[in-house]
Parts: structure tokens; sequence; C-alpha cells
């Protein structure tokens, strides 16, 4: 794990005996702009178990936000506690002057175990918080971004696979109603598209088959294990991480797995696995970074049309990605990987001719 770190600009250990503060803030790489990265409040067993997961995380966000071409870093922080009692509001103004020390380095928001609210709390320490609600300054949910790019991504592959953007008529197998799934559910079905859903959440599930039978679609809720072998096209995992396993892929019947679900791959071998099955796999990454977009916009005044416009860009960088990896016969992980590293290398050497201009605005917002 040490090794790991060496691979990060700073690593900062937040401690705080007033209020149980246990927390850890990594940022990974500043060359695109500060670190950007969610809060995680999970309850690690150990130090170590948060500092790797802080580590890793960390340095996926500095791809992502270069895949998304946002002005931001990688970056990430995790709170060791459980979110169910360990939270009070004090522990999170504590987090957010520990987010305030590093003067701008490093911004913040919602992630697995924390919710907007908690944030609140931390904004009277900081203005480094993103993704609160509109009436504390946030641009608002941000499942409407994520949704639209989801679905920009599975017309840029229905277009690298079949030639064609149309949707009509094809099947989808959609895993998880929540926010994000049931807006693309919808949108499927206005497209004329054939849907098998599941979610382990029996109400969503009602809820969303009378809303498609009110639309007149033709949709199939099946059993949460039937869902990888549904007879579908496109598989659009929208529920968990680590769906893609040595178990799931030799159920699919798809050409393609596209959906908005954080970490799919289980292992990165895993994205190796689809290609030798001729499965294209939309790199989790790209496709889902609506929601990072309209965080990141946040540095700005509320502009929906500019958040919409770089959102549809995610549909050229799935092609350029799809491409690459065609051209270069490797996975589709490695050539968006590939592509990440090369915009960062590019901006270093231009930060290298402008060394000499200071630094732009957000890095001294108030
Ligand atoms: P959500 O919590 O609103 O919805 C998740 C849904 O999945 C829930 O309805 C839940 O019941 C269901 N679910 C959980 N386990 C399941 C299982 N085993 N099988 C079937 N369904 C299951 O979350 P969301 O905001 O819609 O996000 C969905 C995914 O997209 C997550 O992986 C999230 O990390 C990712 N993501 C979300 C955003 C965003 O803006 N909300 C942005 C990027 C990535």
């Amino acid at each position: 794990m040490f090794d790991k770190i060496h691979e990060h600009e700073q690593v900062v250990f937040c401690n705080d005996d007033k209020t149980g503060l246990k927390a850890i803030i990594a940022i990974h790489d500043t060359t695109l702009g500060p670190a950007l990265g969610g809060c995680r409040m999970q309850p690690y067993k150990s130090w170590e178990d948060a500092l790797e997961d802080v580590l890793r995380l960390s340095k996926g966000m500095t791809y992502k936000c270069a895949a998304a071409d946002v002005d931001f870093g990688g970056g990430k922080a995790v709170i060791v506690g459980d979110p169910a009692t360990d939270k009070s509001p004090e522990l999170f103004r504590a987090f957010g002057q520990f987010v305030e020390s590093l003067n701008g380095r490093f911004y913040t928001g919602t992630d697995m175990g924390t919710t907007t609210e908690d944030f609140v709390h931390s904004l009277k320490e900081t203005n480094c918080i993103v993704g609160v609600e509109e009436e504390y300054g946030g641009h608002g949910d941000s499942s409407v971004p994520t949704a639209l790019g989801v679905m920009y991504g599975i017309q840029a592959t229905s277009q690298m696979i079949w030639g064609t953007e149309d949707l009509s008529g094809r099947n989808f197998s959609i895993q998880g109603l929540g926010k994000v799934g049931e807006k693309i559910a919808l949108r499927l079905i206005e497209e004329g598209a054939n849907l098998y859903v599941t979610d382990i959440n029996p109400q969503a599930v009602d809820a969303f088959l009378s809303r498609a039978k009110s639309m007149g679609a033709a949709v199939k809720a099946v059993e949460e294990h039937e869902i990888y072998s549904a007879d579908a096209d496109v598989f659009v995992p929208c529920a968990l991480g680590g769906i893609i396993n040595d178990d799931t892929i030799p159920q699919l019947k798809v050409k393609a797995v596209a959906g908005s679900a954080n970490n799919q791959l289980l292992d990165i071998r895993h994205g190796r696995m689809l290609m030798e099955r001729d499965i294209l796999y939309a790199p989790d990454y790209i496709i889902n970074a609506g929601g990072l977009i309209q965080v990141a916009d946040e540095l700005y005044e509320p502009n929906k049309d500019r958040v919409l416009r770089k959102t549809r860009a995610i549909y050229n960088s799935l092609l350029k990605v799809y491409q690459q990896s065609r051209e270069e016969g490797i996975t589709t992980v490695e050539a968006a990987n590939n592509y990440c590293e090369q915009v960062i290398q590019n901006r270093r050497y231009q930060n290298s001719f402008f060394s000499h201009m200071k630094r732009p605005k957000w890095a001294v917002r108030t």
C-alpha cells in the first residue's frame, strides 16, 4: 500500500477527539485543477482498509475528471465510522475544517454513507463543498445528468455495434430502478425499446411497472439473479459494483454492457473476458460522468445548458474509446485509461508553459 501512497500528491489523516472524527483525505493529482471527490463514510475495520480505499478511489477520480473534461483533478475522502450511529453536525463541521485547511486544493460532497444534509454542516466551515441542494447553492439532483449521459453512451454503443442510434425494438436488461436506473428505463421506453427490469425493492418494481403500463410499454420484471441471463441486447447495470465477474460473464447474452453503476468490473481482467466474448463494455467512469459534470460546473453560475452540452460529449468520448480499443486490440478500459493519461500529460506540458501565470479563479474561491 505504501507504494501506492507515492503516486499521490498529498494524503491527510484527520483526527478530532472532541467529535470523534477519524478521516483521510487523499489528493491524487491536481494537474487538471484542484482535487474533487466525494466523501464516503464506512465502518472500516482498520486505518489500513480506509487508506487503501481512499487511495484507489482518488486515483479513479483523476481519470474520471480527465475523461469528463472538467477543470478538476482527482481526490477522495473517507470518514471511518458507522453512518447509522456515528454522525453528528459537529463531526461534519470538524471535517469541514480539515477540508478548509487544504486552502482550495480539495473539493468534496456526498458519496456512499453520506448525504447532502451532512455537508450543509461542513459548509459552515468551508466553501469547498459541492453537490448540496439548490437552496444551499448547489445545482440539484445529479441523477438527471447522470441518466442523460448514460443514454448518450447507450446511443454511442448502439452506433458502434449496429451502425445506428435507433434503439426502437431493441431489448435492454436494467438492474436497479433507483434514481438513475428509473430515468434511463423511462427514456428507453420513449425510444421504443423493450425492457427486462429488476430491483431488490419490490415497491420500486411495482411503481415502475404501473408507470410503464400507462405508457403502453413492453416491460418484464425478472428476479434479481435472472437479470444476467435475460434475452437482451444491452445490459444496463444501475445498482451495484462488481457485478461483472467470473459468475456473471458466462450468463450474459447481450452484445454490450452500458450502465451507470460505479466499478462494474470486479477486476480489471473481467474487461478482457468481456472482450473475448465479443461484448462491448462502456467504461463506467466515462458513461456515468454526467453527475460529475454537473457538480464540477458549480464553480460557475448555474447553467443547465452548459451541463447538458458537456454531458452530450460523453457520446463522442465513448466512440473514441471504442475505436481505439478496436484499432489497438486492447480492452475499452485500457483504451479509456490511455486516453485519460494522455489528457493529463498534455496538460502537464501546457502547465509548464504557463507556470508563470496565476492559477485560475477557483484556486482562490471564497
Ligand atoms: P439508488 O440508490 O437511487 O438506486 C439503486 C437501486 O438499485 C435501488 O433501487 C436499489 O434497491 C437497487 N438495488 C440494489 N441492489 C440491487 C440488486 N442486487 N439487484 C437489483 N437492484 C438492486 O442509486 P442511484 O443514484 O440510482 O445510482 C445507481 C448506480 O449508479 C450506483 O452504482 C451509483 O454509484 C452510480 N452512479 C450514480 C450517480 C448519480 O448521479 N446518482 C452518478 C454516477 C454513478
